[in-house]
């Protein structure tokens, strides 16, 4: 997979160079370039911003050096996904971070201000499929963090990256339900005791607690992940 991402901050994705999606990219499994915005502009202040038309607080990202951007990354593929991480977009989501995994060219636009040109969207869908993806309902000051974490999530369901792909399976909302509870050695810590039934070696009454317990955590922590007759208990 190819991601290429677009902000004033390309400095933030330095941090994926790291653990996992480090050694994706040094196994050539995942293609990761930030680029800086302001590469796209033209005059000497090298400015992105502009003030709003209609009036306003703030500042709003100028349509010109994103138009670039854009057309030159995704020239690079057939008709990549370009991803506009917005508080106002839809909610990201694992079976969003499933959907993207399978494709081969993302690219994201990092908004900063109060945001990007609406023309800009618009713009991007005659390249590509694009989409505005929120990380959850509270306000950032920029689309970096919101795009490392999407990365990550996506990145980690490519295949080869995470050693162990069963590590995957029985994760927090890959089946609608929060993870069962974890734990290793010792058994005995600061006198608390790991569940006796994971000392049993019986690996069928060891899944039926697992899941129980999936659900027990699903029910009490997050009740909207469930059908309402579930959540009721
Ligand atoms: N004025 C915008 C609004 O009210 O919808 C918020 C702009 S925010 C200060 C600047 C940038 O941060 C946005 O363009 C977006 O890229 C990013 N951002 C902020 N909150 C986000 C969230 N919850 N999810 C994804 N991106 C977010």
């Amino acid at each position: 997979m190819r991601i290429d991402v677009v902000s004033i901050f390309p400095s933030y994705f330095d941090g994926l160079k790291l653990s996992l999606l480090g050694k994706a990219q040094d196994a050539g499994i995942l293609e990761l370039a930030a680029h800086d915005l302001r590469g796209w502009t033209h005059d000497r202040h090298r400015t992105v911003d502009d003030t709003p038309y209609g009036g306003g607080a703030g500042m709003v990202m100028k349509p010109e050096p994103w138009g670039l951007a854009i057309d030159e990354l995704a020239a690079a593929s057939d008709r990549p996904t370009i991803i506009f991480p917005s508080p106002a977009g839809e909610l990201f989501t694992q079976k969003t971070a499933r959907e993207l995994a399978g494709l081969e060219h993302l690219i994201f636009g990092c908004g900063r201000y109060e945001g990007i040109d609406e023309r800009v969207f618009e713009y991007a869908a005659s390249l590509g499929q694009v989409r505005l993806i929120s990380l959850g309902d509270y306000v950032l000051n920029g689309g970096e963090v919101a795009t490392m974490a999407m990365i990550e999530a996506i990145g980690r369901l490519i295949p080869g990256v995470v050693g162990n792909p069963e590590s995957l399976v029985e994760e927090s909302h890959e089946d609608g339900l929060l993870e069962y509870p974890s734990y290793t050695k010792p058994s005995v810590w600061r006198d608390r005791q790991v569940p006796d039934v994971l000392l049993s070696g019986n690996h069928a009454v060891i899944a039926a607690w697992r899941r129980e317990q999936q659900f027990e955590r699903t029910r009490s922590r997050r009740p909207d992940l469930l059908p309402a007759d579930d959540a009721e208990g």
